[in-house]
């Protein structure tokens, strides 16, 4: 029995080498050290990405081991965080610590569900010291893409609202920047069924002088792939009516 134990064991510790790593990560906020999981660059591929840029991924998906969690204290970090020092600490020690009822261990192997609550903590974090809104949209997004994988549209799409509101208070660092947050602001009104709000967002890209080719030809696509699939969608209910 001991022998099948010791074997198994075993297993587990070549799979693990295999697809993972442990990165080790001295805690911001209570100074202890723990390892996490990561997963290891050979180990995933992106093989193309959906039209509001989530990667999708051949092999593992590292999205879902991008939050650090310190099972000691409950602290979350991600590596876009930039408030993370002095009266910061403080705020977050205060609005987010306290808070917490147990910190949840969640180094090792992740499901989704524990992806997402990674998510939401740093995203708690992110809030409590007042991050750009930028950031706390990005969250928002990639929370709605992990409700994407796992199926659960009410919840993707109440995560899609909030990035969309977070996005619209955010402001870019350079003109690309600036036609990401126009794209992506009509890309999530389109997915949220804000028709007419896609529309105007789209054709502002679409016939905007001084859009770059890119983004020009990102939302052209999108747009009409949108309208094909619609009218195509309305045809086969005139035919159903028809029918009737
Ligand atoms: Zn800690």
């Amino acid at each position: 029995m001991k022998e099948l134990y010791v074997h198994s064991e075993e297993v587990f510790r070549m799979a693990f080498n295999l697809y993972y790593y442990e990165s080790k990560v001295e805690c911001n906020c209570c100074k202890k050290s723990f390892t996490t999981y990561k997963v290891r660059p050979g180990r995933f591929k992106v093989v193309s990405q959906d039209t509001d840029f989530m990667p999708i991924y051949e092999g593992l998906n590292p999205l879902l081991y991008e939050v650090a969690v310190c099972p000691n204290c409950g602290y979350a970090y991600h590596k876009s965080l930039t408030r993370t020092y002095g009266p910061f600490m403080l705020l977050i020690k205060e609005m987010y610590i306290s808070q917490l009822q147990k910190p949840m261990d969640i180094c090792k192997e992740r499901t989704i569900d524990e992806a997402i609550a990674s998510f939401k903590l740093v995203y708690l974090v992110a809030r409590s010291s007042m991050e750009e809104d930028l950031i706390m949209a990005n969250f928002a997004m990639k929370i709605a893409w992990l409700y994407r994988l796992k199926e659960d549209k009410e919840s993707e799409m109440h995560y899609l609202r909030s990035a969309r509101e977070l996005y619209a208070k955010s402001f870019a660092s350079n003109k690309e920047g600036e036609e990401r947050l126009q794209y992506l602001n009509a890309e999530l009104s389109l997915r949220i069924g804000d028709i007419e709000e896609a529309k105007r967002g789209f054709s502002r890209l679409i016939a905007g002088r001084e859009v770059s080719n890119k983004y020009r030809n990102y939302a052209r696509k999108r747009w009409e792939d949108y309208k094909y699939s619609n009218e195509a969608k309305s045809e086969e209910e005139l035919k159903e009516d028809i029918i009737e």
